[in-house]
């Protein structure tokens, strides 16, 4: 958690999971590139349907790259099967443009841990769109993150959260943290409403991804997250204006600060309960963040 709010570096706005015309997306990458890039975003991963009628495509933005917008190579790579779904949806971002299509028999949790020795970030995409259950989380032991709030499927399907499944992760001791993502595929408005904000020292493909891996991020669909600290047995916070600033951590432990227009909270982590905490921001309008967690002594 407090790895996204140190000092080094400063955060950066970045879109992980999307689609375009090299799959089943309405908008060409260049399109899409310009598209984030004029929204504010300081980066983005087109991340297109990793599957032979689509060609298994590694859709190359690397062009698209200008001053002040950078790109992440990846794709949504599927293979069977988990207990509900016929294929499992993989999120990875940082794969090598040349990186081999999906071989004969090769199953999610294989495909998933040769995208991570490939270098990618993995993410689990949409866990309730999946129907995931937990022990499908466990399966993909590749797995660096847990795509918590996925837009699209939100809006096409009332399906978009993955909380409970991360959660989950976290209860059995697993070392996962949280994306949001838009998963536009731009047939009706479905993009610039979740993303990640990523600390690095420079807005760069490897620093990015390298910051990915280590957890240096938090994910939204609208608050900020300007600062946290432990200080003490307290967590402290500073967000934009906000209804609630939520802590959560194993089992029913909870504790919340809700108002209106809150921008600075101090929370008890009561760190001799162990575990893991992590942070929520909710505002005026229901929009979200999450933090990392913060992984307490063991
Ligand atoms: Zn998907
Ligand atoms: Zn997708």
């Amino acid at each position: 958690m407090l790895t996204a709010f140190g000092k080094s570096g400063r955060l950066w706005r970045g879109n992980l999971h999307g689609h375009s015309t090299r799959s089943d997306g309405a908008v060409s990458p260049e399109e899409i590139c310009t598209r984030y890039r004029e929204a504010g975003y300081d980066f983005v991963a087109i991340t297109d349907h990793f599957l032979p009628e689509f060609g298994f495509p590694i859709t190359d933005t690397r062009a698209y790259r200008r001053d002040g917008f950078t790109t992440l190579l990846g794709a949504e790579v599927k293979a069977p099967s988990p207990s509900r779904n016929d294929l499992w949806h993989i999120v990875a971002v940082g794969l090598p443009e040349d990186f081999p299509p999906t071989r004969d028999g090769e199953t999610g949790p294989a495909l998933a841990a040769r995208c991570a020795e490939a270098g990618a970030f993995v993410a689990l995409a949409h866990p309730h769109c999946s129907q995931l259950t937990s022990e499908d989380g466990l399966a993909i032991e590749a797995a660096h993150a847990v795509e918590v709030y996925n837009h699209k499927a939100t809006i096409d399907a009332d399906r978009g959260d993955g909380l409970v499944l991360f959660d989950a992760l976290l209860h059995a001791g697993r070392r996962i943290f949280a994306i949001a993502a838009d998963d536009s595929h731009w047939h009706f408005p479905d993009a610039f409403c979740a993303w990640v904000m990523v600390r690095a020292e420079a807005n760069e493909p490897q620093a990015l991804l390298d910051a990915l891996k280590a957890g240096a991020f938090y994910a939204s669909t609208g608050p900020e997250i300007h600062h946290v600290a432990l200080d003490g047995d307290e967590l402290e916070v500073a967000c934009s204006p906000s209804d609630s600033v939520i802590l959560v951590g194993p089992l029913g432990l909870r504790m919340a600060k809700v108002g209106t227009g809150i921008t600075r909270a101090r929370l008890p982590v009561e760190a001799e309960r162990g575990g893991w905490r992590r942070l929520i921001v909710r505002d005026a309008y229901g929009r979200r963040a999450w933090s990392n967690p913060l992984w307490l002594r063991d």
